[in-house]
């Protein structure tokens, strides 16, 4: 998250070597009440997200999400009207969901490189595209940047090691 702005300040990193940065927040509703499920669920993924699934976590709470919302800055306050989409969302898979059993939970925001529509991978960016000694920039790391973390260090290792 904090890429472009330690990049913005960079000494001698020219503009054209900073992507647009886009931040698509997703939302968290948690499940009032033990859900009926052992194991994670995945819908089909949507524009900018992989869809609002269900997580479980060792404590045997359930919890939706993330949805996709653009906004303008980062913030991390869940808005309980977001809640209207997460019922319909979830009742394409869980349609005994109750009225009223989801509660505002937590958000997080995700770095994207682009706005909808169009797609972009991460952009790691090293000395051969930038010029500058010894710095890589890694932007837009977001989903699926945690599951492919350790390919990612490989990949800057390797990049080091040149
Ligand atoms: C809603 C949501 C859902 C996601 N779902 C998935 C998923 O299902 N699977 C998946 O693989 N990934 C997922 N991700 C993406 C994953 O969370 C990120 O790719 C991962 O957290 C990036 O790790 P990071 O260490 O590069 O950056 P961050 O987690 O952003 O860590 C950077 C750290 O640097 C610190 N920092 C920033 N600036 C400075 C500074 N100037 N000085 C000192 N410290 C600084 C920050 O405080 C932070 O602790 C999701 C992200 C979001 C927001």
């Amino acid at each position: 998250m904090g890429a472009h702005a330690l990049a913005a300040r960079t000494e001698g990193l020219r503009a054209q070597d900073r992507p647009p940065l886009h931040y698509a927040k997703g939302s968290y509703f948690a499940l009032h009440g033990r859900a009926p499920f052992q194991h994670l669920i995945y819908p089909l993924p949507e524009p900018g997200g992989l869809g609002i699934h269900l997580t479980l976590d060792l404590g045997g709470g359930a919890r939706f999400g993330p949805d996709v919302e653009w906004v303008g800055e980062p913030n991390y306050d869940v808005d309980p009207r977001r809640a209207f989409g997460f019922y319909s969302a979830v009742r394409t898979y869980w349609p005994e969901l109750a009225d009223g059993a989801l509660r505002p939970d937590y958000a997080g925001v995700r770095p994207k490189l682009v706005r909808p529509g169009a797609e972009q991978d991460f952009w790691i960016s090293g000395p051969a595209e930038h010029g500058l000694p010894e710095l890589i920039n890694l932007f837009g790391i977001e989903s699926p940047g945690l599951t492919a973390s350790l390919a990612i260090a490989d990949y800057i290792a390797d990049l080091l090691a040149d």
